[in-house]
């Protein structure tokens, strides 16, 4: 299943030494953001290419404020779900790469900014996957709390209901995701600095590492005495706190340090 990826890239004394860490490593702990998604095809939100940067209107639906009080956003945002890229979107070799770390036994936790489930797709255990920003493969009843697959509700939407409401309560249906202006879930966060705190190596993927508290993890980990790698293919605000910076593409980068393949 982990096909070789076209960006061979070549095993520096960095990546040999990344690559040892995670070798004597029991507990890797590995964060992950859009980075690790714009291989299969799904844009992240800022970049030249970004979702808002093209579509500036998509950040405003992403306001759960506006969400909530105006119909013609939510049927605007039910409309964009229909034909998202996440729906044909498959794992790539850096997803891949996080499943072979977890069949060695070495993975502790993956706590994901990403609401695509890949992860899971890829085949990594659902219950060492912690997201977040909740998933758009799901709906929740903004009323009564009531959650359904996103795609039945699609198919409401495909069938002609512009805004499909609550089938329990008639209240307002959202994607299980964390919109602006809405609260991170405590207890997910909470679990996300635990499984930090405990970490002997943090591999922080595909993200800027500018949004807190997410962000903080990589702190925690470095004062517990983990190692901090940051693979991406910008600077971060926590590079300086790193033991490596890796800038290679993830896809990449990630089959060599976790094992998957030789050099
Ligand atoms: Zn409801």
């Amino acid at each position: 299943m982990f096909a070789t990826h076209p960006n061979l890239i070549v095993m520096s004394p960095l990546l040999q030494t990344v690559q040892q860490w995670i070798d004597s490593a029991a507990k890797v702990v590995a964060l992950t953001g859009a980075g690790i998604s714009t291989d299969s095809g799904i844009p992240d939100f800022r970049g030249p290419k970004g979702v808002w940067t093209r579509n500036p209107a998509a950040e405003k639906q992403s306001t759960i404020h506006t969400y909530l009080a105006d119909p013609d956003v939510r049927k605007a945002a039910w409309r964009s779900r229909l034909d998202h890229s996440a729906w044909s979107a498959k794992p790539n070799g850096g997803h891949e790469a996080l499943v072979a770390l977890e069949r060695r036994g070495k993975l502790h936790a993956l706590v994901t900014q990403n609401i695509d489930e890949l992860h899971q797709q890829a085949g990594q255990s659902p219950e060492r996957v912690i997201e977040v920003h909740g998933t758009m493969r799901r709906v929740m009843c903004w009323s009564c709390g009531w959650r359904a697959p996103m795609q039945d509700a699609l198919e409401r939407v495909r069938a002609g209901e512009e805004d499909p409401p609550c089938t329990h309560c008639g209240g307002i249906l959202k994607s299980d995701t964390i919109s602006f202006g809405q609260a991170l879930v405590p207890q997910v966060i909470a679990r996300a600095m635990d499984v930090a705190a405990e970490a002997d190596l943090l591999l922080a993927i595909g993200t800027t590492l500018q949004v807190y508290p997410v962000a903080g993890m990589v702190p925690i980990a470095a004062r517990a005495g983990a190692r901090v790698v940051i693979v991406n293919d910008q600077p971060t605000p926590m590079d300086e706190l790193a033991d490596a910076v890796l800038r290679e593409p993830i896809g990449s980068v990630l089959p060599l340090i976790c094992g998957v393949r030789a050099a």
